[in-house]
């Protein structure tokens, strides 16, 4: 794929080859990343770079749209059966512009939305301070339980009650556990509010039918496509018929400019790689692999966040191990494990100390490693907390990991020529 930017600029292709090399010998366990089939690459940098195309198959604002019409087209089609919704919109740059179109979609200025807030496992795009959208709409959150560690349903309700929000949005990015989609839908519909689920973690889940789809219920459903569905750089919506129109005009022109054929070509691809048994595999395999970690992690004396897992992701609480979500996230990097440090709901300690690490399964699970290799990450895992500060120790462990990961070929040969 890189065959004439080796030529012409040795120094970018030496960087890619860089990071190739980077993720062969890591152990991969950000939530948010995945390892995605080499037909995504391809797709992602196929020909349709050349054009640009505005508004909806029929109704275009440029001309010589008919095949990548066909295209959108034979995407939005093999998304419905994916998902089983009413209607798709694939045209979203990433999860994020996909809130976005939704806001654009059905509120106004100052209205109110309430969601999950960002430091107890929401995200940025669902009205943190720190995002924009803060200044256009009047944003309150609901919360996690302390006992549970789980969303506080009924804490959620009563707030929904006083503050009447106009959409409810559920879903996160440091959440382990499954959501009572069905609860949710029926607290919005007490107060009138439209209700949108953000799966972005767990749209891949979802497809494989491995946890339960929130398509039957919320009006609105957005994704990005880069999480456990493991596709290409990119986000998609969907709703109930009633909001169709008005999520179309939403996207476009509402929110965002051209489309990029390019995404939308590998999510065409996706969307049917996601029916095959393979895909399903992965994803049945991804919530053992996270189970399994959480098991041993206890063992080995940390706290886990809610007490276990559903999903692919993990959230550990570190401080029984006197160390701080930082210390470990830079540790394991020094050995070649990546997570991220993630605050823990009611976190005493600030963003970027964290009490917590963030840990995912998908990557680790594409690769092909199943229990026994998870349960040998963990075991490094506590050997790394627990000689956080033995330097020469640590580079020991970082030939473990690489003799482990070594196993399990991030491509095949033949790939691999392919990407550089
Ligand atoms: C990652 C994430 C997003 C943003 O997706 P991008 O594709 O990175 O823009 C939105 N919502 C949630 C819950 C996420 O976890």
């Amino acid at each position: 794929m890189l065959n004439k930017t080796k030529i012409s600029d040795e120094i970018l292709y030496d960087i890619v080859k860089r990071e190739l090399e980077r993720q062969e010998k890591n152990i991969e366990m950000i939530a948010s990343e995945s390892t995605v089939p080499i037909e995504i690459m391809e797709l992602s940098g196929s020909i349709f770079t050349n054009k640009t195309l505005e508004g909806y198959p029929g109704h275009r604002f440029q001309a010589g749209s008919h095949i990548a019409d066909e295209l959108e087209l034979l995407a939005n089609k093999r998304g419905k059966e994916l998902y089983g919704c009413d209607h798709i919109n694939i045209q979203p740059y990433s999860g994020s512009t996909a809130n976005y179109a939704v806001y654009a979609a059905i509120l106004e200025k100052d209205d109110k939305v309430m969601s999950l807030s960002l430091d107890q496992g929401g995200h940025l795009s669902h009205g943190s301070k720190a995002n924009f959208m803060s200044r256009f709409f009047h944003f309150d959150h609901y919360s996690i339980d302390k006992e549970t560690e789980q969303i506080d349903y009924d804490g959620l309700e009563k707030k929904a009650k006083e503050f009447k929000p106009k959409l409810i949005i559920t879903g996160g990015s440091a959440y382990p556990r499954l959501i009572d989609f069905k609860r949710i839908k029926e607290i919005a519909d007490e107060v009138k509010a439209s209700f949108m689920v953000d799966m972005a973690h767990f749209s891949g889940l979802v497809a494989a039918e491995v946890i339960p789809s929130p398509v039957p219920y919320a009006d609105f459903v957005t994704s990005s496509t880069t999480k456990t569905l493991g596709g290409p750089r990119a986000g998609f919506i969907m709703c109930k018929e009633e909001f169709a129109k008005k999520l179309d005009k939403g996207v476009f022109p509402g929110s965002l400019g051209s489309m990029h054929l390019t995404t939308m070509a590998a999510k065409c691809w996706l969307f049917e790689y996601a029916k095959t048994e393979k895909f399903r595999n992965i994803m049945r395999q991804i919530p053992k692999n996270a189970k399994t970690l959480a098991k041993e992690l206890e063992n080995y004396g940390f706290r886990i966040v809610s007490g276990g897992t559903d999903t692919h992701i993990v959230l550990v609480d570190v401080r029984n191990k006197n160390i701080t979500g930082k210390e470990f996230d830079d540790a394991l990097d020094s050995v070649g494990i990546t997570v991220n440090k993630n605050q823990i709901p009611f976190d005493p300690a600030s963003p970027l100390i964290t009490s917590g690490v963030r840990i995912g399964l998908t990557s680790t699970t594409q690769r092909g490693l199943k229990e026994d290799d998870i349960k040998e990450i963990a075991r490094i895992m506590n050997d790394v907390a627990e000689n956080i500060n033995d330097e020469e120790y640590l580079k020991k462990i970082k030939l473990q990991t690489e003799e482990l990961i070594s196993k399990f070929p991030l491509y095949s040969e033949e790939d691999r020529k392919e990407i550089i």
